[in-house]
């Protein structure tokens, strides 16, 4: 069968490339975009050799080139700007391609979305697929508008979270792994050339890559906002005096938590479980410098007998609760199950509770295993259910008695990065410690 019309669901960078190579081949194609107005947000991006070819070939590389920066080299730098190596980066595109680009998303998306409609697909802004009906020789599309039409070959390009895999059966959703980034476009240093990179201890980047003329971006990728908000909400919801501590989960993230609670309050101890009894170990091989009573425990029930704070931060992908019970009188803080298919608190745990405080309430309520999980079983937790924020500014009360369970839920927000690393900032800067970095950022708005 020959293909004559295509459907392209999505006008990103996948949707856009291909509808044009396609209509370049003399297939008539129709675009549909759900975002009502078509073009790139103002961050910046790297485009390398590979993509400078693709987008060669459906020619648009002239036009994204006119307001791009070129370069074919990498450096990376210690965190006080010392340089480890300057690398040639590879010509992935081949020799007669520079290596790297750096350009606006929005100049990028420009480019291809004049490109696409001067090629002469047919685009559809504001609009997406209702219905897939595939029979022999067609499959037929419903779209939101409540208009149909009949295609050759429909192409799902609609991004990490495609609604088109769901409709065909594919029930694959991203995991997050618990990085996370931030895009500046600032003023472009004259002594910027190329891709920087800077490394700070074993887990911590940020880095500039030249975008224009007068701009670059600066991207710092950090971990630290979950640990430094479930401090603050233990430290706002638990009884006061020192706290006995459980923890199940051994990783960064319960260790970071350890760290940063320390930080607030006095614990009185910690006990950690994790189903392997090195990770244990090495929980508390790691944390020996707080100079805690630091203990293991073979079981999770072990682990927070007897708690005041009970911290769960263990991915839990098999769909099994790592908590079942909690201690009567604690506070219960819940940070491994940020998506619908993870678990972390049994049904009966946010039954007992007294009080959920999230600090995303609609993404928690109505986005993770444990709340889904106790609606499907008849636990309404809607009454009970308020955000940090609310609790922190005192608008709402939290803990009401010696006795009540509280639940602290939390799957993050940006928000939350963007406060600790300006307090971070400013606290650096109040202490005179860090470097100044050989560059000096001034952000635009674009
Ligand atoms: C912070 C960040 C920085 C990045 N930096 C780089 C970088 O420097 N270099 C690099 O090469 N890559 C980078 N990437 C990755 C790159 O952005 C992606 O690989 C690329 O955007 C994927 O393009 P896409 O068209 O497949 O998807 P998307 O860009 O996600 O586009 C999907 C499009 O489909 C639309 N859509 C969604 N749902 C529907 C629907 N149901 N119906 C119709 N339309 C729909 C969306 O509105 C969107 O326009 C970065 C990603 C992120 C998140």
């Amino acid at each position: 069968m020959s293909v004559r019309k295509v459907l392209v669901v999505g006008g990103g960078i996948t949707g856009s490339v291909l509808s044009l190579a396609l209509a370049q081949r003399g297939v008539e194609v129709d675009l549909v975009e759900i975002a009502p107005a078509w073009s790139g947000v103002g961050h910046g991006i790297t485009i390398q050799g590979n993509a400078l070819k693709a987008l060669r070939s459906v020619g648009v590389l002239d036009r994204i080139l006119e307001h791009a920066v070129t370069f074919d080299l990498v450096r990376m730098r210690r965190a006080d700007g010392e340089l480890i190596a300057e690398i040639e980066a590879a010509h992935t595109g081949g020799a007669d391609l520079p290596s790297t680009a750096g350009a606006l998303r929005s100049d990028l998306q420009n480019a291809l979305c004049e490109a696409v409609y001067a090629q002469g697909v047919t685009v559809h802004l504001g609009v997406s697929v209702q219905r897939l009906e595939q029979s022999a020789d067609t499959t037929r599309v419903t779209f939101t508008d409540g208009t149909t039409g009949h295609y050759d070959l429909v192409v799902g390009a609609d991004g990490t979270n495609s609604q088109m895999r769901s409709m065909i059966g594919i029930d694959a959703r991203p995991k997050p792994v618990g990085m996370s980034i931030f895009r500046v476009v600032a003023a472009r240093p004259p002594e910027l050339d190329c891709s920087e990179l800077y490394y700070g201890g074993p887990r911590y980047k940020a880095g500039y890559t030249p975008i224009a003329a007068d701009q670059c971006y600066a991207f710092p990728i950090t971990r630290f906002r979950t640990a430094a908000t479930s401090a603050l909400a233990a430290d706002a919801l638990s009884p006061a005096g020192p706290l006995r501590v459980g923890v199940i989960g051994s990783g960064f993230e319960a260790q970071n938590h350890v760290r940063a609670l320390a930080a607030l309050r006095e614990l009185s101890s910690v006990t950690v479980f994790s189903p392997n009894p090195a990770s244990r170990a090495r929980f508390t091989e790691r944390l020996a410098d707080l100079g805690l009573p630091l203990g293991t425990a073979e079981s999770a029930a072990a682990a927070v007998e007897g708690a005041d704070l009970v911290l769960c931060a263990a991915r839990s992908w098999d769909e099994q609760p790592t908590l079942r019970e909690a201690p009567a009188g604690s506070t219960v803080a819940s940070i491994g199950s940020a998506l619908p298919e993870q678990r972390e608190l049994g049904v009966e745990v946010l039954a007992r509770a007294d009080l959920i405080v999230a600090d995303m309430v609609d993404e928690v309520a109505h986005d993770t295993g444990d709340l889904l999980a106790a609606e499907a079983s008849g636990v309404d937790c809607s009454d009970k259910i308020v955000s940090l924020a609310d609790v922190v500014s005192g608008r709402v009360a939290g803990r009401s008695g010696p006795d009540s369970l509280v639940v602290y839920k939390s799957v993050g927000s940006v928000v939350q990065e963007l406060a600790v690393a300006s307090m971070c900032a400013w606290r650096a800067g109040e202490l005179s410690l860090g470097t100044t970095l050989p560059v000096t950022l001034s952000p635009v708005a674009k």
